[in-house]
This record gives C-alpha cells, structure tokens and sequence, in this order.
C-alpha cells in the first residue's frame, strides 16, 4: 500500500498481512480513515483482499471496524513488546471472526474472486480470522514495530531471515542511514 506521511512524503509499506494492514486505517498518521461508509467501501477495495465488485458498509460497521482495529493495534503492540493479552482483545477478535468471512469463488478463466456484494461485517470477519491465526501461531513472533524514531507502524516480518527492521527503507531506513552518516 502506497502511504502519506504528515510531511507529504510518500512510500510504500507492507505490513505483511490482513490484520496489520486494517490498522491503516486509522491507527497512523493522518488519522482516522474511516470517517463514512464510503471511505470503508473504498478502503476494503484497496485492502489485500483483492475485492473488486460491489462492498456494502453502514454507519454501524464503522464502530466494529474501530473496536476490532483497536483490539488488533493493542495485541500487536504487545507482541511486538513480548507481553501479555488483554482478555478483552481477544473477545473483540473472537465476535467479529463469528460471522461469515467474504465467499470466494473460481471463474471461467480459474481466477479467483468474491461472491459480491462482499459486506463489511463479512470483511471484517476475514480481519478478525486473519488476527486469530497470527497471535495464536508461530508467526507472532514477527510482528514488529518499526525501529524509526517515533514510527508507529507495525508490520509482520516476513523476510526470510526475519531481519526487517523498517516500515519502508525509503522513509525510516533512509532517515536512519543518515543519522548513522551524520554521527
Ligand atoms: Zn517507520
């Protein structure tokens, strides 16, 4: 996903995986993404998911998408801190991952697709899904937080040697080398 910083610049940041991706909107810099259902309908066509056909969102999904995003930024700090969960996280995972995750389904050409309209409770089940199989696996050990000073952006490792210490080596990295340079 290409982002915006406050100071204009723009880069891209790959946060790995559904459920840290969600956080992008609205647990960063600028804020809140998510200020109308259409910003979420446009959000979810954006999103990792590959969603290309008609996404239904209400006012309501609006308040699940902030509860569960804020029980996904709260595990994932603490992963990123190797501490403990807060039961009440896990709560908010475990009732949005109740409902029914988008249908996919196979065309003419084998492509893969969704059943549409894909709703935002059914995206956010797929969140929620993506959530529960990351801090209940192997994998929780590689949700970092970028080491730039004052970055808030968390992201799952998924480099090979699990060496990944920058949102982006073009805005944190970058930032880092010339302090280094600097020193
Ligand atoms: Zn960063």
């Amino acid at each position: 996903m290409t982002l915006t910083a406050l100071d204009g610049q723009r880069f891209r940041f790959d946060a790995g995986t559904l459920c840290l991706e969600f956080l992008l909107t609205g647990a960063i810099e600028p804020g809140e993404r998510l200020r109308e259902p259409a910003d979420f309908v446009a959000w979810i066509g954006r999103s990792r998911l590959d969603v290309e056909g008609d996404v239904l969102a209400g006012q309501g999904d609006l308040v699940a998408a902030e509860r569960l995003r804020g029980a996904i930024r709260h595990l994932a700090e603490r992963a990123a801190r190797r501490e403990g969960y807060d039961t009440a996280d896990l709560r908010a995972l475990n009732e949005a991952a109740a409902a029914p995750p988008p249908v996919p389904v196979i065309g003419a050409a084998l492509e893969r697709g969704w059943s549409y309209p894909v709703t935002a409770t059914q995206f956010l089940s797929a969140v929620a899904r993506d959530a529960i199989e990351l801090f209940s696996g192997p994998l929780v050990r590689r949700v970092r937080r970028c080491a730039g000073e004052r970055c808030p952006l968390l992201f799952l490792d998924t480099s090979r040697p699990g060496n990944r210490r920058w949102c982006s080596m073009s805005r944190c990295g970058n930032r880092q080398k010339l302090r280094t340079r600097r020193a």
